[in-house]
């Protein structure tokens, strides 16, 4: 949109295209291919020579105006949608990197992104190696003359640790490299790592962009020079393509992406500062308490905490499992970024797959739980975790 209209307005207008109809709700075009009105149109559209849809695995009107809202959102010249959040990061890192290449990632990120980065893209010879820990210098240290990706999440995932975006930027730039960050629990309504240095964004709309756990989906983000030949080549050929009803989906879910993102942060501060209170709770992680480590860094590179609240309890798996199995309203699902609240018991679930000792190592202890808050009232949440921990 040409005028300089805030995030809230952009959430509800950018990008969209009016049919002939002059329809006022963005229209779903359930299409897979689209017409030409000659041979030589159909040639031009094909040779790149005229603009237009041609086949929904490249484009769709419907996916064009999330594109457009999206890049819009997070001040990106460029967006491509993708079915989820995992082809996202799939096609970005087919579309930037090839065999001989190396990434340096942050330890905290999304199970199946270490997966993906650790073990299937190191079969095709892109290596990876993970940094624990906040450090600047460990990420320094970890570059390699082969080194083209710097990949993190922030905050990360159980523990809500905060990297510095800016600073891991120059880290970048110094390397030749390109910073990507997973914006997925801060989206932009609380974090634009764009603007911080960032030169690709990548989401799972699965999460908070669509907001009440219906679609899968994902984007990716950054100037149309870095992404739109290689990430756009790669998915309109491969084909892990968004489907114009989830673009539509999570059009609608965008309308309300602030005003969900304040009032989920504002419960999950309140939550966390009641859970600092109870007697069974040994340590809250959560970037909006002063106990936060990188409480500060949080406060500057973000405009809100956001929702997701992790802490120890006293007594380990036990009691930890007892919590999750007394409560009545909460679900017990991995999944977050949802208007229902959810809890999950990492160590045994999203972290179980990995070794005991490894798990200490990233922090992650029998005792740890973490709720993604929702937008349920937070009394009711506060007393459903309150009858396990009694
Ligand atoms: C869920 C999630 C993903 C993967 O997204 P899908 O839509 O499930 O494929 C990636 N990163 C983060 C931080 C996530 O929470």
């Amino acid at each position: 949109m040409a005028e300089n209209y805030r995030l809230e307005t952009l959430a509800v207008r950018a990008g969209i295209e009016r049919s002939q109809f002059g329809e006022h709700s963005e229209a779903l075009y359930l299409t897979s291919s689209f017409v030409f009105k000659s041979a030589a149109q159909a040639a031009a559209r094909f040779a790149n020579q005229e603009p237009g849809n041609i086949y929904s695995r490249f484009t769709n009107p419907t996916v064009s105006v999330l594109e457009r809202r999206l890049a819009a959102l997070e001040g990106a010249e460029c967006c491509i949608a993708t079915s989820s959040g995992m082809s996202a990061i799939l096609s970005c890192v087919m579309g930037l990197l090839k065999a001989g290449d190396h990434i340096v990632c942050s330890a905290g990120v999304f199970g199946a992104t270490v997966t993906l980065l650790g073990t299937i893209m190191k079969r095709f010879g892109v290596e990876t190696t993970f940094v624990s820990g906040t450090e600047i210098e460990k990420w320094q240290a970890a570059v390699q003359p082969g080194t083209r990706v710097l990949y993190l999440e922030t905050p990360s995932n159980p523990l809500t640790e905060i990297y510095d975006i800016a600073a891991l930027s120059a880290v970048a730039k110094k390397a030749g490299a390109l910073l990507v960050v997973d914006n997925v629990f801060c989206t932009p309504a609380l974090q634009k790592p764009l603007e911080l240095g960032a030169d690709v964004v990548v989401h799972s709309a699965t999460k908070y962009l669509d907001g009440q756990g219906r679609v899968l989906g994902g984007a990716v983000l950054g100037r149309k020079s870095v992404i739109y030949e290689s990430v756009f080549g790669f998915l309109r050929t491969a084909g892990p393509t968004l489907s114009p009803f989830n673009a539509w989906v999570i059009l609608k879910g965008l309308e309300t992406l602030q005003i969900r993102l304040e009032a989920q942060s504002a419960r999950a501060l309140e939550l966390a500062r009641w859970l600092e209170a109870q007697p069974g709770i040994e340590r809250v992680y959560y970037p909006g308490l002063p106990s936060h480590p990188q409480h500060e860094l949080a406060g500057r590179q973000q405009k809100g905490p956001g929702a997701i609240v992790s802490f120890d309890v006293k007594g380990g798996k036990e009691m930890a499992w007892r919590i999750v199995d007394n409560t009545r309203l909460i679900s017990i699902t991995a999944n977050l970024g949802d208007t229902k609240t959810t809890i999950t018991h990492p160590a045994s679930t999203t972290h179980g797959r990995i070794s005991p000792e490894a798990r200490a190592a990233a922090g992650i202890g029998d005792g740890l739980l973490r709720v993604a808050v929702g937008l349920e009232a937070i009394e009711d949440i506060k007393a459903d975790l309150a009858r396990g921990l009694a």
